[in-house]
């Protein structure tokens, strides 16, 4: 029986061998599919990431970079800090050429605005005739609040007002009168101290404010600057030489909490006093000068 039956299951055995071959060829196909679509996947996500990291760096380099540069030139410009404008943009004709073109013109405007604003201040404080600080200066000091910060509160304060000058102006002209004024106020900025202020406060009258002194050196530096003013011989015109002299009020004491327009009105009368003594000397009312 054994010899009947056995060889009959010969077909059997080779179907199955022949089921298993088959199947394990179709699942190598599916497995060298999923490969190819894994690889081809993959390759695309890489390009993908490839194009994301050079668009990143692209749009760093074209649009972030000048946008942070534009912006840290807008803060500088309002900081009133120079700034220095990209040259890869220029006339690239894209808006950020533009952005930074107008940049450059901000640029120039507020270097302009600064120039006017420097030359209006020199203008509005300094007296156009001798240089020195005029009348709206000179107010100025006793507040100290804008232009005389550092100005300490006590100070000496002299007035001098040249004798005689309007016989200067009606003998040798107006013009000869103005080389007199302007030789005045050289000889005042000569003999004062670095950090002393001048100023020409009226027509023929000038102020000098000193600080970090005494009295007694208040009133010899009144006393010198009444000598070299006595001394100096001007020339008005070719031939044309004159001696001038001028009379001193000085006085001496705090500017801050009204004291200025105390201290003015003491040396304004010790200043007249001088004048009703005789002109070309130095005169104190408030304190006896030895
Ligand atoms: P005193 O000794 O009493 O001071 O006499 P004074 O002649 O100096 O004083 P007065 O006030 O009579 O005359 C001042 C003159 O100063 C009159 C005015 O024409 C002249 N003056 C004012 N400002 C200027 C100026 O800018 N230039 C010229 N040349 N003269 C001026
Ligand atoms: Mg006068
Ligand atoms: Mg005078």
């Amino acid at each position: 029986m054994t010899d009947a039956i056995v060889p009959t299951f010969a077909p059997l055995e080779e179907i199955r061998t022949s089921y298993l071959k088959i199947m394990t060829e179709k699942s190598n196909e599916r497995l060298a599919d999923a490969s190819r679509w894994l690889t081809f996947i993959t390759l695309i996500v890489a390009s993908g990431m490839l194009i994301y990291v050079v668009l990143l760096l692209w749009a760093h380099r074209v649009i972030f970079k000048p946008l942070l540069q534009a912006r840290y030139n807008i803060v500088a410009l309002a900081d009133d800090r120079t700034i220095e404008l990209p040259q890869a943009f220029r006339n690239s004709g894209t808006e950020l050429d533009e952005v930074f073109k107008a940049l450059g013109v901000l640029k120039t405007r507020l270097a302009e605005r600064r120039e006017i604003t420097a030359s209006l201040r020199t203008h509005a404080l300094t007296d156009g005739l001798t240089g020195l600080l005029n009348r709206r200066a000179f107010d100025q000091i006793g507040d100290g609040k804008i232009y005389f910060t550092d100005l300490p509160d006590v100070i000496g304060l002299i007035l001098l007002d040249i004798d005689h000058f309007k016989s200067v102006n009606d003998n040798y002209g107006h013009a000869a009168g103005d080389t007199v004024l302007r030789a005045v106020a050289k000889a005042l900025t000569t003999h004062v101290r670095r950090g002393d202020l001048v100023a020409r406060h009226g027509g023929e009258e000038f102020s000098v404010v000193l600080s970090g002194v005494e009295f007694s050196q208040l009133y010899s530096m009144a006393e010198k600057l009444r000598v070299a003013i006595s001394k100096m011989t001007i020339e008005v015109s070719p031939s044309i030489f004159l001696n001038v002299t001028a009379s001193f009020g000085i006085a001496f004491g705090p500017r801050e909490n009204g004291g200025w327009t105390e201290l003015f009105a003491e040396a304004d009368a010790s200043l007249y006093e001088a004048k009703r003594a005789g002109r070309n000397c130095v005169r104190c009312l408030m304190q006896k000068i030895s």
